[in-house]
């Protein structure tokens, strides 16, 4: 094939972040070239195989509204389903399956290779090439050169990639791929500023050696959730159970004896590791107090008989990771085979980045995914779709986009790490966002999905899928609200008869429906009510809106005051001193970062909104 060496847009890395960023150009119509180290790997789950999660689902939801391919992906390939959180509001609900590694990475590498626009080169990039200050193209370790007006770096855990297992350290960008150390040598030299982070895995599990008897078995949900707004149930491939077993207080003096060899303690490792994904070994020593914990036994695949213990992360020499995995329940016979390994990578601290992803330092240049400090496919995959947009909007002469944090999640991470950077693997989590019940899993299509057809990211089906969906929710509140049922009609009587309730005056089905005792499944049991929906999708919805109204309606007036403030202005040398109430280390934060704006103040870590009410009081008083 003729491979023309100029494009709009170009793409290194085809981890989660690439491929998004990649499609995401693409889709817009941007000719596009995604550059990676081995087309086999394209779509490769570096770590554990699941998508979604609390706060990740959430992402996985937004990447789809805006015609992302995670959630296709996920669909294709989820072996065991579950809605984390069913008993919770719907605002923390959230979906996570279980994915057979292989099976991802052919629906991703099948969608890149369909898409339209999108072309795809083997080989590693070794520099960029800037000219005037601004990023214009790539040059490969073959020393080919390919130029673009947007390139978007997504070069994951591989720059200056080390990895770790006991004392013993040798370079890698994952365990059995090279590190892109050339590129980082050359990144170094730009004006952006890196240091160092890790993250680790744990050994893998030959499941035939494992006695499962008397370990707890966890099957997925029947119904299974599906991810995507636009898949089904009857995507998903064969499923299967999950397992549970715990650590021991033997494993914990295994791994306690074993400190002394731990590249984690003997100050090997410089880089900050995940605080919410620790190894094992952390975990031993931070919760010295417990006795045991929890491990997650997940199959790798359908195909595989590796099994992916989670919980026990670790970076300990191999003898040891052999013994405290033999001193757990189940694995007494355990046969590992991988090693679980740390690696320690550069990244790029994100606050030298625009909100649409954009360097600073270098116009033209896009970073996203693990790059920039975050740690998670979703958290990758949502940036590399954002990135990718933002790149191709830029060559088309448009305006950048970004979502803002009360419009989704992955404006709460853009904005948390634009704004605040991090010094450790940043993941989400529900906790981030402070509008957490307008950003439910099930209403990213409807705040999102039309935006993203008007960017050209997403397309007509999706689109009108999007408007069929609000239409029929729009229609059924309004049937609701306006069936009256009163103790003399006949509706009354129906609602008497058929669910034992007493109406004793005038109430409207929508009222009923907020009743906590009510759902939808019940009402429409009443064949008086008229005819009732079945799409799970609108039901959900209408329930929500309904039970959930005044809160909404709470949040949104919330929202809109924030929205005022955000550019409120602090004046310049502005005195904290007077403002009355401020505590000493509010005080401190805030004349250390001196923010223009109370936006900007609110999003100072550690900037309460009590602080905020204060410091409005005060600006108030002086105008
Ligand atoms: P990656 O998935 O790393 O993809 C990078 C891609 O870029 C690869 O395809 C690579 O070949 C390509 N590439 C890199 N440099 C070049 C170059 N110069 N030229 C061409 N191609 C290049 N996440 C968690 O949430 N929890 C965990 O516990 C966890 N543990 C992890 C443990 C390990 C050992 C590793 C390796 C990762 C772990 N992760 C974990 C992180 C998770 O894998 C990443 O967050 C996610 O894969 C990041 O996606 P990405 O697209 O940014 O990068």
């Amino acid at each position: 094939m003729h491979h023309p060496t100029r494009y709009d847009v170009i793409v290194i890395g085809g981890g989660h972040a690439g491929t998004e960023a990649a499609l995401a150009a693409a889709r817009t119509g941007a000719r596009t070239l995604l550059l990676s180290h081995n087309i086999e790997t394209i779509g490769q789950m570096s770590c554990n195989p699941a998508i979604g999660g609390i706060g990740k689902g959430h992402l996985v939801k937004e990447i789809d509204a805006l015609g992302g391919a995670m959630a296709h992906a996920a669909d294709r390939a989820g072996i065991q389903w579950r809605t984390l959180n069913a008993s919770k509001g719907p605002a923390v609900r959230a979906t996570r399956c279980q994915a057979d590694r292989a099976l991802y990475k052919a629906a991703i590498r099948y969608m890149v290779e369909t898409q339209p626009n999108l072309e795809l080169f083997q080989q590693a990039v070794d520099d960029l090439i800037i000219e005037g200050g601004r990023v214009c193209g790539v040059v490969t370790q073959m020393g080919l050169t390919f130029s673009a007006r947007s390139v978007v770096l997504t070069a994951g855990t591989f720059l200056a990639g080390k990895i770790h297992i006991g004392q013993a350290q040798y370079a890698g960008g994952r365990a059995g791929d090279p590190p892109a150390s050339t590129l980082a040598q050359k990144l170094r030299e730009l004006p952006v500023a890196a240091d160092r982070l890790k993250t680790g895995t744990p050994p893998r599990i030959d499941l035939r050696s494992i006695d499962f008897d008397g370990l707890d078995e966890q099957p997925g949900d029947t119904p299974a959730p599906v991810f995507s707004y636009l898949g089904s149930r009857e995507e998903h491939p064969r499923q299967v159970s999950c397992w549970i077993t715990h650590t021991s207080e033997r494993t914990h003096e295994i791994i306690r004896g074993a400190l002394d060899r731990s590249p984690l303690y003997t100050g090997q490792i410089e880089g900050v590791g995940p605080r919410y994904c620790p190894s094992i070994e952390d975990k031993v020593v931070r919760f010295a107090e417990k006795s045991s914990h929890q491990i997650f036994i997940e199959p790798e695949g359908l195909d595989t008989f590796e099994i992916y213990p989670n919980g026990i992360s670790t970076s300990l020499p191999y003898d040891v990771q052999l013994a405290l995995v033999q001193s757990i329940r189940g694995f007494e016979h355990a046969h590992i085979t991988r090693p679980g390994y740390a690696i320690e990578y550069d990244y790029f601290d994100p606050r030298g980045l625009n909100p649409w992803l954009e360097t600073r330092a270098i116009p033209g240049l896009y970073f996203a995914g693990q790059i920039n400090g975050t740690t998670g496919y979703e958290e990758a995959a949502a940036q590399g779709l954002i990135a990718g947009l933002n790149a191709a909007l830029s060559v088309q002469g448009k305006a950048p986009w970004y979502p803002r944090r009360d419009e989704a999640y992955i404006g709460v991470l853009i904005d948390d790490l634009t704004s605040n950077g991090t010094i450790e693997p940043y993941r989400m989590f529900t906790s981030r966002a402070e509008y957490r019940l307008h950003l439910r899993e099930d209403n990213a299509d409807l705040r999102l999905t039309e935006r993203g057809f008007e960017l050209g990211v997403v397309e007509q089906t999706r689109f009108d899928a999007l408007r069929a969906k609000r239409d029929a929710v729009e229609r059924e509140l309004q049937r609701l609200g306006s069936l009256w049922i009163s103790p003399t009609n006949a509706l009354g009587a129906a609602v008497q008869r058929q669910l034992g309730i007493t109406v004793t005056r005038e109430t409207s089905a929508t009222d009923l429906l907020r009743r906590p005792e009510l759902d939808y499944a019940r009402l429409a049991e009443v064949a008086e009510l008229g005819p009732a929906l079945t799409a799970e999708d609108v039901v959900a919805q209408v329930e929500v809106q309904v039970k959930y109204a005044g809160y909404l309606e709470r949040q949104r007036e919330e929202i809109e005051r924030q929205r005022r403030q955000e550019h409120l202005p602090i004046p310049a040398g502005f005195d904290y001193d007077k403002v009355r109430g401020l505590s000493a280390e509010v005080l401190l934060k805030l004349k250390r970062s001196l923010p223009a704006t109370v936006g900007q103040a609110a999003r100072v870590s550690g900037v309460t909104p009590a602080a905020i009410s204060l410091l409005l009081v005060h600006l108030k008083r002086r105008n």
